[in-house]
């Protein structure tokens, strides 16, 4: 039964359009229930209706024709009561209603199942049978994994479904992910694509047929060359049945197989790396099903050959700057770093990519460059949105492609407001933090990239909260050595100067990769992170706090910062190495006071040893993105639970302002540094439980400072003792709203709905 399921979800997954998606499912999941009826109705939202959108047994003119309200006959009880309905005798059923139009009176016994994506009813599945038939509790259950499977493909072709019906090509479509960095853009879309990934090409009509065809031709006859190089180059270690192999692979390249076919795509319009991909995936898809472990394996072959080809394909098209549109939103399905490299600053206004988190390394660079970012938009159709119009809205997690002038209007509105907001801001930027009531609450920055402009910073500033030292890490090929990162920090440090710069070892683990250090792991964010990393590789470690510490010589404003601690043995351990790299560098000549040495508050058991914590270092610093996601359970990465995770739940609230309490009986300085000190509501509270310092992405600083200097420490404490007597997460942010609207401070708000 699995490998039948599984073929139906990989059939409906390969569909081209919707129609196609439930053609495919009712035709497989009436084979394979040995039923006289599949059918499946679609929930449309704005009439409230389930609409018969595809049938196998029934009159196929009620396709599109016949509806039901929810409540109404049975398909209507299954969607309203989202239960599976099993009946022998459907027409003896009190909410059974004869639909004329579909012939359904012939039909004794129902099955239907509801279609639910992430909690909401995108539709029903039913069977009927025209004998009295009860349907046993394996159809039952058989037809309710079915349905749940098929929900996810459903919800993407239903939103995607626009876009691949070429007659409605221009048609509006909205795209939901998680929100990674504020603002809003209006631009034009370019899909970034992987090299060589069949799965990403976009689809793009050719202006030159014929120069299409010779580069395709050129790209196989390159790739038969490179299969000939091989062959000969292995022809004496290999066996004469894998000397066949590369044989066959040149007869598939050959002139009357893949070539031709491609060729003929191209014919109808399309361009080469499109043409090939769906040549390529339909074979694959074909052989795929195939119940023959042979042909099988040559599914993997053909992928493998597509790729050579297309990889060729792509060398000959890579987009120079000046290709980039003026307003270019980056669209790709993981975007890196590098990847942002590309296109020149001053024309990228948008970033979208359908992995990825709020916290990823893209994320925290798109933050620190103010550039409005969505991330896990898990339903893009990617390879159909290139050159598409589109505004996307990094407050919400929202891409609107191909908008309609209204909306296209509403969001230049939206544009220009924030605009005018922010210039109001900036001259603001250089007054003091400080309350209505005359309390100083320290701004701090949260650094790690280059491309800040940190001079212009520095006077706004009280210093460096947290320099994210994994950033130029992920930049580089290999571990940087000492004499470069003592470089790098140096120039942090003296940027900065005399002001404090909080240095955090290397933070790597979770969702943050070093290409060249990959550590891979069913739960990542539980395993090997952080300190547990870097106490496991002393040799890279020490090369860091040397090159910490030799950088800070003359500057003495080095603040160390140790992060994931869990345990006391990791800090006793670490600050024997700081110890030790202290007196190596004395022995070389090099003398120093030793600095100041925090660990990051952002396990929750750290919370219950804050004694045996503050007798041994000198400082606390909440990472306020770690402690939600480890005191909640929720992955801070996975966009499924994303409505989960929020630093203002009323159990991480209470863990701050315990924390805050804590901290200062034991007379230990806290600061925050993670998100929520840069929510200028988020960061009221803080302030009012005590905190010493607030430290934030730099374009987080002047909201936070405007809403500083418009309350006073007075307000702000009695704002945190209402919200910490709220019992959820939504009572705790409305609270907030409403306060912050009473004090005309909405506008630093994100926008509502
Ligand atoms: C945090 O966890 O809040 C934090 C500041 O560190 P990072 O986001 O780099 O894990
Ligand atoms: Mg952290």
């Amino acid at each position: 039964m699995l490998d039948v399921l599984r073929r139906i979800i990989q059939e409906v997954n390969g569909a081209r359009s919707l129609e196609a998606a439930l053609a495919t499912m009712v035709r497989r999941i009436r084979k394979a229930m040995r039923t006289d009826v599949c059918s499946i109705y679609l929930f449309d939202a704005e009439r409230e209706r389930l609409v018969l959108m595809d049938t196998l047994g029934l009159h196929s003119e009620a396709v599109g024709q016949v509806s039901m309200g929810l409540g109404e006959g049975l398909v209507g009880l299954v969607g309203q009561r989202e239960e599976p309905l099993n009946l022998e005798d459907a027409p003896s059923h009190p909410y059974f209603r004869y639909f004329a139009e579909t012939g359904e009176e012939r039909f004794s016994s129902f099955l239907g199942v509801p279609i639910i994506h992430q909690r909401r009813m995108l539709g029903v599945l039913v069977v009927q049978q025209q004998a009295m038939r009860r349907f046993d509790e394996g159809d039952e259950a058989f037809l309710i994994t079915m349905a749940a499977q098929l929900a996810g493909v459903l919800a993407h072709a239903m939103a995607t479904g626009t876009l691949t019906r070429p007659a409605q090509a221009d048609g509006q479509a909205m795209f939901s992910g998680v929100a990674a960095s504020p603002g809003m853009a209006s631009g034009e879309l370019v899909v970034l694509m992987p090299p060589a990934d069949l799965n990403s090409v976009p689809d793009l009509i050719p202006t030159d047929i014929e120069a299409e065809i010779t580069r395709l031709n050129e790209a196989i006859a390159n790739v038969r060359k490179e299969i000939g190089v091989a062959a000969a180059r292995l022809v004496k270690r290999i066996s004469a049945q894998e000397v066949a192999l590369f044989d066959a692979y040149q007869q598939m390249l050959g002139d009357a197989a893949l070539g031709q076919e491609v060729e003929k795509r191209i014919r109808e319009g399309q361009w080469a790396p499109g043409a090939l991909a769906d040549v390529v995936k339909r074979h694959v898809q074909y052989l795929e099903r195939v119940d023959d472990n042979y042909l099988r394996e040559r599914a993997a072959d053909i992928r493998d050959l597509g790729r050579r080809v297309l990889a060729h394909l792509q060398e000959d098209s890579p987009r120079t700057p000046d290709t980039f549109p003026e307003k270019t939103i980056l669209i790709g399905d993981e975007l890196s770093a590098a990847s942002l490299g590309e296109v020149p600053r001053d024309k990228l206004v948008g970033l979208v990519s359908i992995r990825g988190s709020s916290t990823s390394h893209v994320a925290i660079l798109a933050r620190a460059m103010g550039i409005p970012t969505v991330l896990g938009m898990v339903d893009l159709p990617l390879p159909r949105l290139n050159g598409a119009r589109a505004i996307l809205d990094g407050h919400r997690g929202r891409l609107f492609v191909r908008p309609d002038a209204e909306r296209e209007h509403h969001y230049e509105t939206l544009i220009a407001e924030e605009k005018a907001l922010s210039e109001v801001l900036e001259h603001e930027q250089d007054r003091p933090s400080e309350t209505s009531d005359g309390y100083y609450m320290p701004l701090m920055v949260n650094t790690g990239l280059a491309v800040e402009a940190v001079a212009s910073l520095k006077s706004r500033v009280g210093g460096v909260g947290l320099y994210r030292t994994e950033v130029p890490f992920m930049m580089n090929e290999r571990f940087p050595s000492e004499q470069e990162q003592t470089r790098l920090y140096h120039e942090q440090l003296e940027s900065f100067a005399p002001l404090p710069v909080v240095m955090r070892t290397l933070d790597i683990g979770g969702d943050k990769d070093l290409p060249y250090f990959p550590i891979d792991e069913a739960n990542p964010f539980l395993g090997w992170r952080g300190i547990r990393v870097t106490l496991d590789h002393p040799e890279v470690l020490m090369v860091q706090l040397r090159a910490m510490l030799r950088a800070s010589v003359g500057l003495d404003n080095l603040c160390i910062l140790l992060p994931m601690i869990s345990s006391i043995e990791e800090v006793d351990t670490a600050l024997k190495l700081i110890d030790r790299a202290q007196r190596e560098l004395a022995e070389e000549g090099v003398k120093l006071a030793r600095p100041q040495v925090g660990v990051m508050i952002e396990v929750p058991g750290t919370l219950y040893q804050l004694d045996a914590l503050a007798a041994r270092v000198d400082f606390f610093s909440v990472g306020s993105n770690d402690l939600t996601q480890y005191l909640l359970a929720v992955d801070r990465n996975n966009p499924r639970v994303a409505s989960l995770y929020d630093a203002c739940h009323p159990a991480v609230l209470g863990a701050l302002s315990h924390l805050a309490i804590e901290s200062r009986r034991l007379q230990v300085p806290a600061s925050v540094c993670g998100e929520l000190a840069g929510d200028p509501a988020g960061a009221l509270l803080l302030m009012g439980m005590g905190f010493e310092a607030l430290s934030m992405n730099a374009p987080s600083l002047s909201r936070v400072r405007a809403a500083i200097r418009r309350v006073s420490l007075a307000d702000a404490r009695t704002l945190l003792d209402e919200t910490l007597a709220l019992p959820t997460t939504a009572a705790v942010r409305a609270h907030l709203r409403q306060r912050m609207g009473e004090w005309k401070l909405a506008h630093l708000l994100p926008p509502d709905d």
